[in-house]
């Protein structure tokens, strides 16, 4: 666990979580921890985990996976267990696996990173991409370049005191007594938080799930948490690719609009139409594509795989950079050519599954990795 010397932390746990697999599945727990604004350290057998709630470590044994935290407040604790404990129970939701923490208890504590968003405006910027600029206060945890992404909880329309989920000892979610709220990750396009203000575009589909919905009715003064954030976003490179469809265009936008005046590359975006394309701000030789899917169902054309298959690589791949989000057939299409035609290593890419043509969000965390991984 590492500490600055002399310095002992106010709150501590630890659990050993039987784990037959544990092999099977470490590398993609530690890379989603990795993605949850948490710095990681390997020696061995051991991680050292570095978060903005305190420090972690996981080691693991063969059939089991120990896990420990410190924390210096209260809520902490729970919140940093929740930021382990949720990757895992994701990623291996296959195993049904046991959490029992010994050590320090807190009982309930809130979710500490969650902050109250209202509708300050809802418009809609194209037929199929509806912005909702939200306003709340202390957003500054938000405001990173190097993690894009956050989850959103929304609140029923009307709802005068809004109630929110708290954290147990174990850290899992517990939610009011009047029920489960419908929650879903989104791309931060903009904030401005000296301002309290947060941009998010949400793309609408026809399938419309209890997100899409909420966006499609928001008006003033409508409210949702906002916890997070997470994520990986763009590393300095001389050369970019960025591949999305409308999930992913906010990303993708966003990094287009902070890129240095000198770098080179290519943005491949799939839409529905011309008059889905928006005014980009981006470097001039970093071209832009829209790639018209022609009425065609979303998640179901090879134009953005096929996109990124045209691209001329640089011949040091150190120099480039991808980052995308997108369906996940065409996620792991994309994924399985940079990997194998391409070589881009792992640290040269950070590339999303953001949606499932067959599952919502509730079926994509039921299922566990296989509905968001790469295959
Ligand atoms: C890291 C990350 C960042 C994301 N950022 C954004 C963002 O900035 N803007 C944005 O709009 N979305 C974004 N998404 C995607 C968004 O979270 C999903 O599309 C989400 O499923 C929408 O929720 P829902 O309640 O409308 O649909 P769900 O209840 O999850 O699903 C209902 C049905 O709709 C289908 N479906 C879900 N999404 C789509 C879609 N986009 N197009 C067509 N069919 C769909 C599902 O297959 C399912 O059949 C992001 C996802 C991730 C993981």
């Amino acid at each position: 666990m590492p500490r600055q010397p002399g310095h002992k932390r106010g709150y501590a746990a630890s659990a050993a979580v039987a784990f037959p697999r544990v092999e099977a599945f470490l590398d993609a727990i530690v890379g989603s921890i990795a993605t949850h604004d948490m710095t990681i350290v390997r020696s061995g057998d051991c991680f050292e985990i570095a978060s903005p709630y305190g420090a972690a470590n996981l080691k693991v044994e063969p059939g089991i996976l120990h896990l420990s935290v410190e924390t210096d407040s209260r809520p902490a604790l729970n919140r940093l267990k929740h930021a382990l404990v949720g990757p895992i129970s994701f990623i291996a939701a296959s195993e049904d696996l046991v959490f029992e923490w010994t050590g320090d208890e807190t009982g309930l504590t809130p979710l500490e990173d969650l902050r109250v968003l209202r509708v300050r405006r809802a418009s809609q910027l194209t037929p199929r991409v509806r912005r909702i600029v939200f306003t709340g206060e202390d957003l500054f945890r938000f405001d990173r370049e190097d993690q894009l992404h956050c989850r959103l909880i929304f609140q029923p329309r009307g709802v005068v005191s809004p109630r929110w989920p708290a954290l147990n000892d174990r850290g899992h979610i517990v939610w009011p007594e009047h029920g489960k709220l419908a929650t879903r990750v989104y791309t931060i396009r903009a904030i401005d938080p000296a301002q309290g203000q947060i941009t998010i575009d949400f793309a609408l589909h026809e399938h419309a799930g209890p997100a899409t919905r909420w966006a499609v009715e928001a008006s003033e003064g409508d409210i949702v948490g906002i916890v997070g954030p997470a994520a990986e976003g763009p590393k300095p490179a001389q050369f970019y690719v960025l591949a999305g469809d409308e999930t992913g265009l906010p990303g993708i936008a966003r990094i287009l609009g902070r890129l240095g005046a000198d770098v080179r590359g290519v943005a491949f975006i799939e839409m529905d139409g011309a008059h889905e394309i928006q005014p980009l701000v981006h470097p001039p030789d970093v071209e832009v594509r829209w790639l018209d899917r022609k009425g065609a169902e979303p998640g179901t054309t090879a134009l953005l795989a096929d996109a990124v298959r045209s691209v001329i690589w640089p011949a040091d791949l150190g120099e480039a950079f991808f980052w995308g989000g997108c369906e996940h057939r065409t996620f792991r299409q994309i994924h399985r050519h940079l990997r194998n035609d391409v070589g881009l290593p792992r640290q040269r890419q950070v590339f999303y599954s953001h949606w499932h043509r067959s599952l919502s969000e509730e079926q994509i965390v039921a299922v566990g990795g296989e509905a968001y991984l790469p295959d």
